[in-house]
């Protein structure tokens, strides 16, 4: 976003919760690896570092964020969490900690992995079970004596259920989420993927029915098995079991009536968004964000990204969410607000300049608040200052 805002001459700030960019990625489980190839996992401007058709580790998608955003000059400002985003007078009033920002344009970039989903009846579970979320399990050295019970069998389940299966007898419930044709990585992978990722691009978009009925199946099941087959669950020993639908006497509870008596649970049961920080009439019943291709109609200046099929199916993938964010970036540049207020513009500027020496490696992603190209001008002009010090008087 930031970097298609900058090349529209509309740049922006990032305001992002996490130290350092990348961090979502580094938190997650030691031994991962994306499972699109190298080629697919390049941000708009600068090609993955790494050969097409090599799988990158979390870490080094990290670097790569972080790297990116120093490239391009992104403005993000680190370890600020938006708390609350609501109406100011015909634009944006935006609170992070004892900040506020005003802007005319917000676009919430916060990710479609927000919150851990585990149900409800997780918290009656003998105490005595240690219980782990995808987002907590790091490597096996976190689970306890005696088997582990892995709940959703998705990629992560998949993935987490193979590492446990090496030391502990170890269940996977869930339904089968199907797997991908050929294994990630082999030459008939290599032959199929690009036209795989044109469907994703261009035809499983929402602007088809087939993407719509695609959007609707998957919105609530996990993804076919990309780089973990079948075959490789049945090979690690591990037990498939049905669902668990509840707890009894303290024990996971299946479909059949069974019940098991792990002395771990890990959730690889998904994620829910968190939108609770926004203050704006513009989600439904269910919590979902209304938008057409990010843009919000209810609240016009404020935009989606990075959402689960935001627009096509690679929408929340690193390397299909560049096209996103020209179109918003499109649409921001042609609904320019004809003058922001220097004062408004001010109150960013002074946080840029106080933050010119301090601030670490710059974070990506989180709320860009964009800024006019007036706002831009005053906004270097006071950060020249602050990089002086403060003017006498001022
Ligand atoms: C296990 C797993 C494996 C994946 N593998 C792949 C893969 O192989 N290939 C692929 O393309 N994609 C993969 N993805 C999807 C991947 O996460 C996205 O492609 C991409 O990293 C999402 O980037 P994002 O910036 O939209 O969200 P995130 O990376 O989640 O970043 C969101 C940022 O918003 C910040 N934030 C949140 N709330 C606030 C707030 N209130 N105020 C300020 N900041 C806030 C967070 O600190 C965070 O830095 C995977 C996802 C998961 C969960």
């Amino acid at each position: 976003m930031g970097y298609h805002l900058a090349q529209r001459g509309r740049p922006c700030l990032i305001l992002d919760a996490g130290d350092r960019i990348g961090d979502p990625w580094r938190q997650r489980w030691d031994s991962l690896r994306v499972f699109t190839p190298a080629r697919y996992d390049g941000l708009p401007g600068w090609r993955f570092p790494a050969s097409g058709w090599s799988y990158p580790t979390k870490d080094e998608v990290a670097d790569y964020l972080e790297s990116y955003a120093a490239r391009f000059h992104l403005d993000v400002c680190p370890g600020e969490r938006v708390e609350r985003l609501s109406r100011d007078d015909g634009g944006f009033m935006v609170a992070a900690g004892e900040r506020r920002y005003r802007a005319d344009h917000v676009v919430v970039a916060t990710g479609g992995y927000q919150a851990p989903r585990i149900p409800s009846f997780a918290a009656d579970l003998d105490p005595g079970i240690v219980q782990l979320h995808s987002t907590q399990y790091r490597n096996p050295s976190q689970l306890s004596d005696g088997a582990v019970l892995v709940v959703g069998a998705g990629n992560s389940g998949g993935e987490i259920a193979i590492e446990a299966a090496a030391a502990h007898h170890t269940w996977l419930a869930g339904r089968d989420t199907g797997q991908e044709p050929l294994r990630a990585g082999g030459w008939g992978d290599r032959v199929l993927t690009p036209p795989f990722w044109f469907l994703l691009s261009h035809v499983l978009t929402v602007r088809h029915a087939l993407g719509r009925k695609v959007r609707q199946d998957l919105s609530h099941r996990g993804l076919p098995l990309a780089r973990v087959r079948r075959k490789d669950i049945v090979a690690a020993g591990i037990e498939r079991v049905p669902r668990v639908v509840g707890v009894a006497g303290g024990k996971p509870l299946l479909d059949d009536g069974r019940t098991l008596d792990p002395g771990t649970v890990v959730w690889c049961t998904g994620f829910r968004s968190d939108f609770s920080w926004i203050d704006l009439p513009v989600f439904d019943d269910e919590g979902n964000a209304m938008h057409d291709r990010g843009v919000v109609a209810a609240a016009p200046g404020l935009y989606f990204i990075g959402l689960f099929f935001l627009y096509a199916g690679n929408s929340s993938l690193i390397g299909g969410v560049g096209r996103d964010a020209a179109h918003i970036a499109a649409h921001i540049t042609a609904h320019q607000a004809p003058h922001v207020a220097e004062d408004q513009a001010l109150s960013i500027a002074e946080h840029q300049a106080a933050d010119v020496d301090t601030r670490r490696a710059p974070n990506i992603s989180g709320l860009p608040v964009t800024l006019t190209r007036s706002n831009l001008r005053l906004l270097r002009s006071i950060r020249r200052r602050g990089a002086r010090g403060p003017s006498p008087g001022r």
